[in-house]
C-alpha cells in the first residue's frame, strides 16, 4: 500500500487549497446570511477562475472536459474542498451530479451522452436523483411504489417522493420507479430520466430541514409525479437493473463523500484550537490551558487521522483489488467518519460557546446540515448490521481459542 502523493498532485492539492482560503472561504458568510440565489453569480465567477486554471471536474472523465484523476487522487481533492460547503460545487464534482455523470458515462446511450452528460460535466445544467419515497423506508428501497407503466413509446410515472437534492434549479432526475413488477425484488426497478419541465413532474416544496428549506442547489424536494410521461428511450441501462446500477455507483460516492467529511473536520478542528488559543478564560489564561480542552484536541486529532486513513485504504483497495474486495470497508467508513465529524463539530461548537451557536462561524451550518450524514446514503444502523453479519458469517463453522 502506498499513499505517496505525487509531485503533480501536491502542486494541484496547494492550488485547490489556496483556492479555498482566499476564494471560497470569504463568500461563506453570504451563503450563511442571504438567499443562495443572490450568491449563484458569484459562484458562477468562481466556477470560471477554476476552468482558466484547469481544476474543473477534478474526477471527472478526460475525454468530457474532467481532469481524469484516480479514486485517490480525488479522495485527497475531496478532503480540500469539504473545508466549505461550496468546494465541491465550485470545482465541478458535486453530488448528485457526481453520482449522476458516473451512471451516465457507463450506462447512457449515445443520445442521452451527448444531451445530458456532456452539460453536466460542463456545468451548464444540474441534475438530482429520485429514489427515496415519502411512505416507505428508504432503509429498504426494495419496498419502492414510484411506478413506470410503458403506454405506447412512453413510460407514465407517478410516484412521491422526497428528499430529491437540489431538484430546485436542476435540468432533470434521474428516477427509480418499478417497471418490472413481477420481478424479483432487485430487478424491479428501473432508473429513467425525466426533464424537470415534463408536464407531472411537480416540485411541492423544498423541505424545511433543520429550520431552514435552503433553495437552488442547497436545497431537498418532495416531488409528486403525476402522470409524468417521457419516452422510453430515457430509460438509462437495462430495464429493470436500477438497483444493480446503484450498488456499482456505491464505492466511489462512498470515498468522495468521507473524504469531504474528513475535510469538514479538518476545519472545525482548526478552528477549534484556534479559538482554544485566543479565547482568554481567565487573566493570563487562554482555553487551551485546561486539560480537558488539551483532551479534546488529542483526541480529535487522534480519530480525524484513523479515519482518514480507513477511508485512503479503501479507496487504495477499491482501485488495486476491486469493490468486492473492498465492500466492508465501504461500509464501515460511512459510519466511522459521520460520527466522527458529527463528534469533532460538536466539541468545535462547544469551545466556541455562544459563538458557536451563531452564524459567524461556519461551525453551525455544519452543525445542522452535517447530522444527516448518518442517515443517508444507508443509515448507521444499516451499515453496521451488513457488517456484522459479513463478519459473523466469516466465524461461522470455526473454533477458536
Ligand atoms: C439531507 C438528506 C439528503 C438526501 N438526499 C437524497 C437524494 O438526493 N435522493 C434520494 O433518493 N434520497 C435522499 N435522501 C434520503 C435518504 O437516502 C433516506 O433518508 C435514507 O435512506 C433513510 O431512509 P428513511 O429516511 O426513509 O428512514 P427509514 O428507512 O424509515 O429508517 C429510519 C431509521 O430506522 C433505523 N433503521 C432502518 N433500517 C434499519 C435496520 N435494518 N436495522 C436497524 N435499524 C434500522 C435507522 O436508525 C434509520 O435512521 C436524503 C436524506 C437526507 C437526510
Amino acid at each position: 500500500m502506498d499513499f505517496n502523493i505525487s509531485e503533480k498532485m501536491q502542486t494541484i492539492l496547494g492550488m485547490m487549497r489556496e483556492f479555498v482560503d482566499k476564494e471560497l472561504v470569504p463568500l461563506e458568510h453570504e451563503l450563511l446570511t442571504n438567499d443562495v440565489k443572490s450568491l449563484l453569480p458569484a459562484i458562477e465567477e468562481k466556477r470560471q477562475m477554476v476552468r482558466r486554471m484547469e481544476l474543473w471536474a477534478p474526477n471527472h472523465p478526460v475525454e468530457y472536459g474532467g481532469m481524469g484523476l484516480s479514486l485517490v487522487e480525488h479522495g485527497l481533492v475531496s478532503e480540500v474542498l469539504g473545508r466549505t460547503p461550496l468546494g465541491f460545487l465550485v470545482f465541478g464534482c458535486q453530488a448528485p451530479d457526481a453520482g449522476n455523470i458516473e451512471i451516465l458515462y457507463q450506462y447512457g446511450s449515445d443520445a442521452q451522452k451527448e444531451t445530458y452528460l456532456k452539460p453536466l460535466i460542463q456545468g451548464k445544467i444540474r441534475s438530482c436523483f429520485s429514489m427515496t419515497e415519502v411512505d416507505l423506508p428508504g432503509s429498504n428501497p426494495v419496498l419502492l411504489d414510484t411506478s413506470a407503466v410503458k403506454d405506447g413509446d412512453d413510460y407514465v410515472i407517478n410516484g412521491h417522493k422526497w428528499y430529491t437534492s437540489s431538484a430546485d434549479g436542476a435540468a432533470f432526475a434521474i428516477v427509480m420507479a418499478v417497471t418490472n413488477p413481477e420481478a424479483s425484488p432487485y430487478l424491479r426497478a428501473s432508473m429513467i430520466i425525466v426533464p424537470t419541465d415534463t408536464p407531472g413532474f411537480n416540485l411541492v416544496r423544498n423541505i424545511p430541514v433543520m429550520g431552514h428549506a435552503g433553495e437552488d442547489y442547497f436545497s431537498h424536494a418532495e416531488i409528486l409525479y403525476q402522470n409524468c410521461r417521457v419516452p422510453q428511450k430515457n430509460l438509462l441501462g437495462p430495464e429493470g437493473h436500477g438497483f444493480v446500477i446503484a450498488q456499482e455507483r456505491l464505492g466511489p460516492g462512498r470515498i468522495h463523500h468521507c473524504m469531504r467529511w474528513i475535510g469538514i473536520c479538518n476545519r472545525a478542528y482548526d478552528l477549534m484550537c484556534h479559538r482554544a488559543l485566543n479565547r482568554v478564560i481567565a487573566p493570563g489564561k487562554t482555553l487551551a490551558t485546561k486539560q480537558l480542552i488539551q483532551s479534546w484536541i488529542a483526541e480529535s486529532a487522534a480519530e480525524i487521522r484513523a479515519a482518514r486513513l480507513l477511508v485512503l485504504h479503501t479507496a487504495w483497495t477499491i482501485e488495486n483489488k476491486g469493490i468486492k474486495e473492498a465492500r466492508q470497508d465501504i461500509s464501515l467508513i460511512k459510519f466511522v467518519v459521520a460520527n466522527t465529524m458529527q463528534k469533532i463539530i460538536d466539541r468545535a461548537l462547544q469551545v466556541h460557546g455562544g459563538l458557536g451557536m451563531t452564524d459567524d462561524t461556519i461551525l453551525a451550518f455544519f452543525y445542522r446540515h452535517e447530522r444527516a450524514a448518518r442517515i443517508y446514503d444507508g443509515a448507521d444502523e444499516v451499515h453496521k448490521v451488513s457488517v456484522a453479519r459479513r463478519i459473523l458469517k466469516e466465524f461461522e463453522g470455526k473454533t477458536i481459542k
